[in-house]
């Protein structure tokens, strides 16, 4: 069985395509488990209501530091002082507070996910997008007996669908209303007068009225005025502050209407808080503490008053974060989001919502001990309870299934556990029980996290095996086909055949006792399969690492292994410069020592490409370390068109020195003349019309016409030149790399912002050094007889090959760093498009982007291919190899994918995995494109006779 090129390849594209998917089985699997019994605090509530505001992006600080009001008008008095004067007087006279932290993404779903629900984010929501709730949770809403709840359209629905039907009215205003510019407090003011005209109506409306005065009912408001103020014009904006003041009075008319209609009952629990904070310039979702930090304040029934020191001391809690809050006297107690679907719950004594993970504060609790260690312990029972559900499920599908160990035996076991808190609290000890139960929390916290990533180990050493099998597979194939030669071998075996088969069938037979999806097969065949092909090519591994070896000198296996070792770190390197780019400027400086290798005769006898070589990789190495934001510069468009004009101009000039009397005849023909002479003059015109351009733009003059369409012009003539040049029989391969350059410049002048322009020649200049010179270093080391003698006229590859395909695919990651940031393509500005396509339309300037960010792979694939030609060696074999390479990378960010922090880590992590995935394939496709580009008919190789 002998695999051909063609299959080869589909292989690479099936195993690369389907092993994506592995990071969404591994990473993002919903946390979320049903079938846990109820387990609520069992004393006699404090509460028979509660009030629930969300201040949608209010950030801690901003709620209780003195601010000098806005919007003042003459004679006001212009002071610095809080600015939500009745919350902060819940805090000094009735109730208590803290900093509620939230986790990353600090999004309003998931952070109300976690107010309500108690559970944080459901990662696997990446897959299903977020807006909606894509799984089923209970929540506090579900539990109590009603819920009344007003506000946006966008966070309303995921509490009212999650929930028994009937139980949570909605109330939201039109989507039409979330105008980010418009004055957003009266998203605000909408629900406060709906909440008043609401409390109006129940006095009349007997069902109503009794309604609402049942047990266990919950009234929401969601005020999203702060997060658009917020978003619209930055959380220290007069509109900002001046939203704050709007919420704050709301609030105070709010409780003043609550109370009048129940008669100051005392019945009545008030919880305060945000869903997440806001950052300095108007946005959130990332870990920034402006973001995670918001304000928890709790009053009213079962909530403990204030705690005031009054020896002139700081009150406990307290932090530089909070020093400019005046409020130092007052106890601060901070709390995890969560922890505030536990509060709630406790307050109108409904059921912990099953999948809440929060753990009920209770310093903020106005309670005797007894009921404190009875709440918290039903607390622990029900996060218990989502332990033991997801224990038993695993258990119940896992082979040789290994326990929790912190919840497992003796005095640890969780029924041991219990029944020890249990007898505390009938002997009164009720200290030891709160502290026993807040260990049973943690315990069973950490079990949950043991059962979610329970899979990992079996999963991420099928996928290391899986990739690691790909490469070595490449890698035989590679060598098997272009390194022996003639004499590869290849031994089929029964044997191997029925070990492979057994194994996969052992592997299936796991995987289908286990219950596991569908997927999980696909993962576990690859590597079985891609082993057992290793395994039959040994021979061939065998053979050709000593053939290796006795390549390099006296040391022979050490040379080998230093030399292994150098490309791993380099393609460490590679990884490390998808968080830094500056690792490229590092690898580029390091790169202008390579021709020292040769020693100094090899440097004085090859000067000019020496130079350039040298040139190149300096000037390379600047573009790394200059910012990835662009800023229009026109001096920097000219010197780059000036540049590449100059070179085409030398060229023609010049060019006629690189060849012997034939050729030069035919480059000093009027028809090769004329066909320069255009691609130059094409290049001083795109000069001109970018000039014309971007002085008009520039003073909002917009583009004119005839810019435009002399912009495409430029760019349709420039790629017919390409085809032209073909009609002649100049097949030097100096020389088609030049007219290939010639031929992209005038379109890299149109569509250059700043400094792209330079990074163009700059690349194709390094290039041009490098084809050269790995041409010079191939001649070297094959001049002596007796390697000529050895190969027998034969070429094979050998491990200088293996550094030619290290290179390449160096350089197309520089290709992508040099410009840009390959994790966003929001850093490939689509400004550099609108001298071609002035009005927005998403899909050409997307088109035309993309065209830009292909060319630089165009010309290294061309390059590639040239060289592949003129150092003979076997067709294709350099794309192979770094098509088996390239798995390095991957491997690497798999292990790097986040299942926790904000949606852009999250994605960033995703991206960087993919991206380097589909390397691989990326790599396959350029082969061709090289081949379309530089001709089939194979490259003239320089002249023997020309470097003696
Ligand atoms: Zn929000």
């Amino acid at each position: 069985m002998q695999l051909n090129r063609l299959s080869f390849l589909a292989v690479a594209a099936i195993f690369h395509f389907s092993y994506i998917w592995s990071i969404f089985d591994i990473y993002f699997v919903s946390p979320i488990v049903h079938g846990m019994r109820h387990h609520s605090s069992g004393i006699k509530p404090p509460a028979k209501r509660l009030f629930f505001i969300v201040g949608d992006g209010f950030r801690a600080d901003k709620c209780f530091q003195s601010h000098t009001p806005p919007f003042l008008k003459d004679g006001e008095d212009p002071t610095p002082r809080p600015l939500a004067p009745f919350l902060r007087s819940r805090v000094l006279e009735a109730g208590s507070f803290g900093v509620s932290h939230t986790r990353m993404p600090t999004e309003s779903r998931p952070g109300h996910v976690a107010l309500i629900a108690g559970l944080y984010e459901d990662v696997s929501a990446v897959t299903t997008g977020w807006k909606l709730n894509p799984v089923n949770f209970d929540s506090v809403f579900n539990q109590s007996s009603h819920t009344w709840s007003w506000g946006s359209p966008d966070i309303l629905p995921m509490f009212k669908e999650g929930a028994v039907p009937g139980k949570v009215d909605a109330l939201s205003y039109s989507e039409d209303d979330e105008d980010f510019t418009g004055d957003s407090t009266k998203l605000d003011t909408w629900v406060f007068d709906h909440v008043r005209d609401f409390f109006a109506q129940a006095e009349h409306d007997e069902e109503l009225r009794s309604a609402v005065n049942g047990d266990k009912v919950v009234f929401f408001l969601h005020l999203l005025g702060l997060d658009s103020t917020g978003h619209g014009f930055r959380p220290y904006s007069p509109e900002y502050l001046w939203n704050i003041q709007v919420v704050d009075a709301g609030v105070q008319d709010l409780v003043n209407t609550v109370d009048k209609f129940y008669g100051n009952d005392g019945k009545t629990a008030w919880v305060f808080t945000a869903d997440h904070g806001m950052s300095d310039w108007g946005s959130h979702g990332d870990g920034h503490p402006d973001n995670t930090r918001t304000p928890l304040i709790a009053w009213g029934a079962g909530i403990r008053g204030p705690d005031i020191v009054t020896d002139g001391t700081i009150a406990s809690g307290h932090d530089e974060f909070s020093s400019d809050w005046n409020l130092d006297r007052v106890r601060r107690v901070d709390v995890d989001q969560a922890d505030i679907a536990a509060l709630m719950a406790h307050l109108i004594g409904v059921n912990y919502p099953a999948n809440s993970v929060g753990v009920l504060p209770l310093e903020y609790l106005d309670a005797t001990d007894e009921e404190k260690a009875r709440s918290i312990l039903a607390n622990a029972l029900e996060i218990l309870e989502m332990f033991k559900v997801k224990e038993a499920k695993k258990m119940s599908t896992q082979i040789n299934f290994v326990p929790f160990a912190l919840l497992q035996e003796g005095e640890l076991s969780s029924q041991a556990r219990v029944d020890k808190i249990q007898s505390l609290i009938q002997s009164q000890d009720y200290g030891s029980a709160i502290s026993q139960s807040k260990d049973l929390i943690l315990a069973s916290l950490q079990g949950l996290r043991y059962m979610q990533t329970y899979d990992w180990l079996f999963l991420r050493t099928l996928v290391t095996l899986g990739y690691l099998g790909w490469i070595l597979f490449a890698l035989a194939f590679v060598i098997q086909q272009h390194f022996l030669g003639s004499t590869a071998t290849r031994k089929w075996s029964s044997a191997a055949f029925v070990s492979f088969l057994s194994t996969l069938t052992g592997v299936f037979a796991i995987i289908y006792v286990q219950q596991s999806p569908w997927t999980y097969y696909m993962y576990a065949f690859a590597p079985v399969f891609f082993w057992w092909q290793v395994w039959l090519s040994r021979d061939a591994l065998m053979v050709g690492l000593p053939l290796l070896a006795q390549r390099h000198g006296p040391h022979r296996y050490f040379g080998l292994l230093v030399k292994s070792m150098g490309f791993l770190v380099v393609l460490e390197a590679i990884v490390y410069g998808y968080f830094h780019r500056e690792v490229f400027t590092v690898c580029f400086v390091l790169g202008l020592t390579w021709p020292w290798f040769y020693g100094v005769g090899f440097i004085k006898r090859n000067a000019i490409t020496v130079s350039l070589w040298s040139v190149s990789c300096l000037a390379m190495s600047v573009f790394t370390l200059l910012p990835v934001v662009k800023v229009e510069s026109l001096v920097q468009i000219h010197s780059a068109g000036g540049l590449m004009l100059a070179t085409g101009l030398g060229y023609i000039a010049y060019g006629h020195r690189l060849f012997d009397t034939d050729t030069k005849t035919i480059f000093n023909g009027k028809y090769m003349q004329f066909l320069l002479g255009l691609q130059c003059g094409l290049i001083a015109l795109s000069m001109a019309v970018t000039h014309g351009s971007v002085q008009s733009i520039q003073a909002k003059k917009g583009l004119p016409f005839g810019n435009q369409v002399m912009g495409w012009c430029i760019l349709g003539l420039s790629l017919v030149a390409l085809p032209m040049h073909r009609l002649t029989p100049l097949r030097h391969y100096q020389h088609q790399l030049m007219v290939l350059f010639l031929s992209f410049s005038p379109t890299f002048v149109i569509l250059t912002i700043s400094y792209e322009g330079l990074f163009y020649v700059s690349f194709c200049a390094m290039l041009a050094a490098w084809v050269q010179m790995e041409y010079l270093v191939y001649q070297q080391v094959n001049s002596t007889e007796e390697t000529r003698a050895k190969n027998r006229g034969v070429r094979v590859l050998d491990l200088g090959d293996n550094r030619i395909a290290l290179f390449f695919f160096f350089f197309i990651q520089a290709g992508f760093f040099g410009t840009g940031n390959v994790a966003s393509l929001g850093s490939f500005s689509l400004e550099s498009v609108v001298r071609l396509v002035p009005i927005f339309n998403p899909f050409a300037m997307g088109a035309i982007l993309v065209y830009k960010l292909l060319i630089p792979f165009a010309i290294i694939s061309a390059n590639l291919g040239v060289l592949n030609r003129i150092i003979q060696a076997p067709p294709s074999a350099l794309f192979m190899i770094v098509m088996s390479i390239t798995d390095v990378l991957t491997l690497n960010f798999f292990y790097m994918v986040k299942d926790e922090g904000s949606w852009l880590d999250i994605g960033t992590t995703i991206s960087h995995f993919v991206i380097a995935s589909l390397f691989c394939v990326f790599v396959a496709a350029l082969e061709p494109l090289s081949g379309l580009f530089v001709g089939d008919q194979g490259v003239e190789s320089a002249k023997e006779k020309k470097k003696e």
